[in-house]
């Protein structure tokens, strides 16, 4: 019998579009679709994330909630997938005995089978990392609308001293280069215009061509900016270490490469820089934003910061506040330090109260906020092309879509421009969108 599967997804990106892989294995596999709200569905499937503790703790909240659906139902399968289930493993029966599934980033593709074998077992756990055996077993990507993300590698060896994701995700094995074009290829024929490639350090790719030639993340982007209806392409996340001169290089010969780049930094402090295994120092970052200025001198750069790391004194957190306003950064993320278990840095002596790290934290994102309605305000009369991807939030003939600046911008538009780039001229900067007015294009 056909079964309906709900997904809940947390964190970045890359579980967004192993989401959608999940959705894809089990729609061509078994034949399942998916139901709109999670008491609707026969199967349950988390995918989650472990990056930060708050993160962490959504997972077991959601949990407590599918546990009252499964009293009513006992046929009902929960599965737990992702950071969480990979770190945990089988620790999560023990501290919530009724999940039937536990998965891994790397174990998606399995899910099936996984499925299949509750038949004869009560639990199956499955949070191996076996390499890069997943994309040779995913069905082709359905696409759904004009944007598509492509994963072109898995997992991290940079092991910065704060982060989960070399344990939880495996180290870096990028996808042969083949593999990545032709789900591009199969994408763009389904309409996909706007391509963006993943990786937790994306621009590490280090991808093998049929004739066993190794390619980086630039030489990708070229080739996917030459594919027949790709129009736009963006990767992301990129590790300062790794913005190479040929990645410089396609920002100046690639129009199709979004006028954005996000690149992490996490603090502007050579002292907690080097705490946190970063490899850089804030000069030799600095020296790469002007460099990739020299080529595209209005690119919008946005950026992670970690504030309150174990340690950080008041005038390295003035260093990163100067590093923000230096570098001008637009729409970027910060995050109180979380300490997470197992990493390096939560063993760190941490003398600095929270209170404090809290008010840094308020006082970064005020100067981040005020950047990027300043940036919005720049905008107000320029002309941007739009990608069109959904009616506006407040209805009527609104069409809301994205700039090269990762900006929404709502106008008046025909429906017919759906899933199209359009040219709209910027009448208006708000706190979180642009208003505009649609040009011929
Ligand atoms: N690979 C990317 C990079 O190196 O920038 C991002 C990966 S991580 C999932 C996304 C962001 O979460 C990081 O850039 C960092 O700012 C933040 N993050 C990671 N570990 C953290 C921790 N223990 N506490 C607070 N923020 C953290
Ligand atoms: Fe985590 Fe550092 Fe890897 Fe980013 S580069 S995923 S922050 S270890």
């Amino acid at each position: 019998m056909a079964r309906r599967f709900y997904i809940k997804t947390f964190g970045c990106q890359m579980n967004e579009y192993d989401s959608a892989r999940m959705a894809d294995v089990l729609h061509k596999s078994l034949g399942w679709t998916a139901a709109a709200s999670a008491p609707q569905a026969d199967v349950l499937l988390m995918n989650t994330c472990s990056v930060r503790e708050k993160a962490q703790e959504k997972v077991f909240s959601l949990l407590g909630e599918w546990r009252l659906l499964k009293q009513l139902r006992p046929e009902l399968i929960i599965g737990v997938g992702g950071c969480v289930a990979s770190q945990e493993g089988d620790a999560i029966l023990q501290r919530a005995p009724f999940v039937d599934l536990v998965f891994g980033p790397q174990t998606v593709h399995r899910l099936p089978d996984m499925i299949g074998q509750l038949a004869r077992r009560a639990h199956v756990v499955d949070v191996s990392f076996p390499e890069i055996e997943k994309f040779d077993r995913l069905p082709e990507p359905r696409a759904a609308g004009a944007r598509a993300f492509v994963s072109v590698m898995e997992g991290c060896s940079k092991y910065c001293s704060y982060c989960v994701v070399p344990y939880t995700r495996g180290d870096e094995v990028s996808r042969p280069f083949e593999s990545v074009l032709a789900e591009v290829r199969a994408l763009a024929c389904q309409g996909v215009a706007e391509v963006t490639l993943l990786g937790q350090n994306v621009n590490a790719f280090a991808g093998t061509m049929a004739d066993g030639a190794v390619v980086d993340l630039a030489t990708l982007i070229h080739h996917v900016a030459a594919v027949q209806g790709v129009e736009r392409v963006r990767f992301t996340t990129s590790h300062p270490l790794h913005f190479s001169d040929s990645l410089i290089e396609a920002y100046a010969s690639v129009p199709a490469l979004a006028n954005h780049l996000h690149l992490p930094v996490q603090s502007g402090s050579d002292r907690v820089l080097a705490l946190m295994k970063r490899g850089y120092t804030a000069a030799q970052y600095r020296a790469r934003i002007r460099a990739l200025r020299a080529v595209r001198p209005d690119i919008a750069i946005s950026t992670d910061i970690i504030v309150g790391f174990p340690g950080e004194s008041e005038r390295d957190f003035e260093a990163t506040l100067q590093l923000v306003a230096d570098v001008g950064f637009d729409q970027s993320f910060s995050f109180l330090f979380s300490a997470r278990p197992g990493t390096p840095a939560a063993a760190l002596p941490d003398e600095v109260p929270h209170e404090i790290k809290q008010s840094r934290l308020a006082r970064l994102q005020a100067q981040l906020d005020a950047q990027t309605l300043s940036i919005s305000r720049s905008m107000v009369g320029s002309r941007q092309r739009v990608l069109v991807e959904r009616a506006a939030k407040r209805g009527g003939a609104e069409l809301a879509g994205r700039t090269e600046n990762n900006r929404w911008v709502n106008f008046a538009g025909p429906s017919a421009l759906m899933n199209r780039f359009a040219a709209v001229t910027v009448t208006e900067a708000l706190p979180h969108s642009l208003r505009g007015r649609l040009e011929a294009a």
